[in-house]
């Protein structure tokens, strides 16, 4: 541990980096209490970790656990509000996450990813650039790897790649990435943050220790980021799909460039989608600040089909495209996927019924030849589709049958598309589970 006083420390809640943050806090000679609502005394974790010499306390969060400690580390999860916490922050103690501990176990460089929408992406993207390019580097955070672990193996060579999302970011003391990445900010988890400028706070907190060494891509066409992002002292690295700009990544309708060197043609990349451009562009602009090569980059966007289930491009069965978005449980999300093809369209979609009506998809429908609808909103489905004028409406009785009949009924150079517009719990236990089912039908066709 470096620049690291602490050493009395609370845990607060025993999920996955809960467990990993006390660990690694007893493996450095710190005094640790975990308290966790939900565990019992028999847990295996428990009992692992009184073995390593914490006190444990599960099933009630009393307060007087407060008394002699220095630092509390919460889970993201846990409110503020939780009354341990509120106490914590009345009389003065620190209170951090997980994140904040790994930062103090790390000398390399750090590249944290932070934004409302395509973290993942964009985390996935950076570190796959950067593995091409023949650099070590590993990548964890909000992505289900935890950062405490994921640092115990790291040597000072490797690049630490993030993906931070709010909660993590709201409990950082000096954490600070080398490179920043701020991608979007939407109006997001306000249940948790309360009020839009709380949630911005968080976000913005990923540059607020960085230094005139340190670099922050921030997406320049967002008018509230570019403004804030004045206040850092880092080397702004702007990315845009709008202009040209000097210091950073920018797009023209055929190639991607960084400053004045140009990286792709964009006819090679096979991620779609104009938010995806936006990640590629923040990707390849951290990338080559981490000395990614440009072959590196190309041998990633011409081979990379997008993350899990989010317009994840599954493969050209006889000139017909499929694509998988099955994360896409709500009308934007479709919308976004909608957008990103000008080919002829056969549409999958339904699922859960929330009671909402389906309207808002109507001016995206425009490239949708037919559509095949499943699930409970199959009805609503239908008729949305009879007012967009699609000619081809089919219903099938799940995603597998759906894919069969829109293969039925396609051309080459159709795009079929997954893309539910709601959720997947009244056929399926997961958003993941339907879009494995998708593309395992997709593959029987072959
Ligand atoms: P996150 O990790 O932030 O949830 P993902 O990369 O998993 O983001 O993408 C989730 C969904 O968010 C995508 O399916 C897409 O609908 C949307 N999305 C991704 N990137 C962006 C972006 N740059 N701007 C707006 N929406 C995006």
């Amino acid at each position: 541990f470096t620049n690291f006083p602490y050493t009395n420390i609370l845990v607060l809640g025993l999920a996955k980096s809960g467990t990993a943050a006390a660990e690694t806090l007893l493996a450095n000679d710190k005094k640790v209490i975990v308290n966790d609502m939900k565990a019992t005394e028999n847990d295996e974790t428990v009992v692992n970790l009184k073995k390593m010499g914490a006190d444990v306390i599960v099933g009630s969060h009393p307060i007087s656990i407060l008394n002699g400690i220095e630092l509390l580390v919460k889970n993201p999860g846990i409110p503020y509000e939780n009354p341990i916490v509120v106490e914590a922050v009345n009389i003065g103690i620190p209170v951090i996450t997980e994140i904040e501990l790994a930062y103090h176990l790390t000398d390399g460089p750090i590249i944290g990813v932070t934004g409302s929408n395509g973290k993942t992406t964009t985390t996935t993207l950076v570190t796959e650039m950067l593995k091409e390019s023949k650099q070590q580097v590993k990548v964890a955070g909000n992505i289900g790897i935890v950062a405490t672990e994921a640092v115990h193996s790291m040597s000072e060579k490797e690049t630490l790649v993030l993906e931070l999302s709010s909660f993590q970011l709201q409990g950082i003391e000096k954490f600070k990435p080398t490179t920043a990445i701020l991608l979007n900010i939407f109006e997001a988890h306000l249940d948790y943050h309360k009020t839009l400028d709380n949630y911005k706070r968080a976000k913005f907190n990923i540059f607020k220790n960085q230094t005139e060494a340190d670099y922050l891509v921030y997406n320049a066409d967002d008018k509230s980021i570019a403004d804030e992002v004045r206040k850092a002292k880092s080397n702004l690295v702007p990315f845009t799909v709008k202009s040209k700009v000097k210091t950073g990544a920018w797009a023209d309708s055929e190639y991607i460039y960084f400053a004045d060197d140009k990286v792709i043609s964009r006819q090679n990349i096979v991620l779609v989608g104009e938010h995806n451009l936006e990640n590629i562009l923040a990707a390849i602009a951290a990338a080559k600040l981490n000395g990614a090569t440009n072959d590196g980059i190309r041998t990633v966007l011409t081979t990379f089909t997008g993350v899990k289930h989010r317009l994840q491009f599954v493969g050209n069965i006889n000139g017909r495209l499929f694509y998988n978005d099955s994360k896409a449980t709500n009308m934007l999300a479709t919308q976004k996927a909608l957008r990103a093809f000008t080919q002829p369209t056969i549409l999958l979609a339904g699922g859960l019924d929330r009671g909402n009506e389906f309207t808002d998809l109507l001016p995206f429908l425009g490239n949708v030849k037919a559509m095949v609808v499943f699930g409970e909103t199959s009805e609503k489905l239908k008729q949305l589709s009879l007012e967009a004028g699609i000619k081809t409406i089919l219903q099938s009785e799940d995603v597998a049958k759906a894919t069969e009949h829109a293969y039925s009924i396609s051309e080459e150079n159709d795009v079929i598309l997954l893309s539910p517009a709601c959720a997947s719990w009244d056929q399926y236990r997961t958003f993941e589970e339907r879009g494995d089912m998708f593309v395992q039908a997709v593959h029987k066709l072959k």
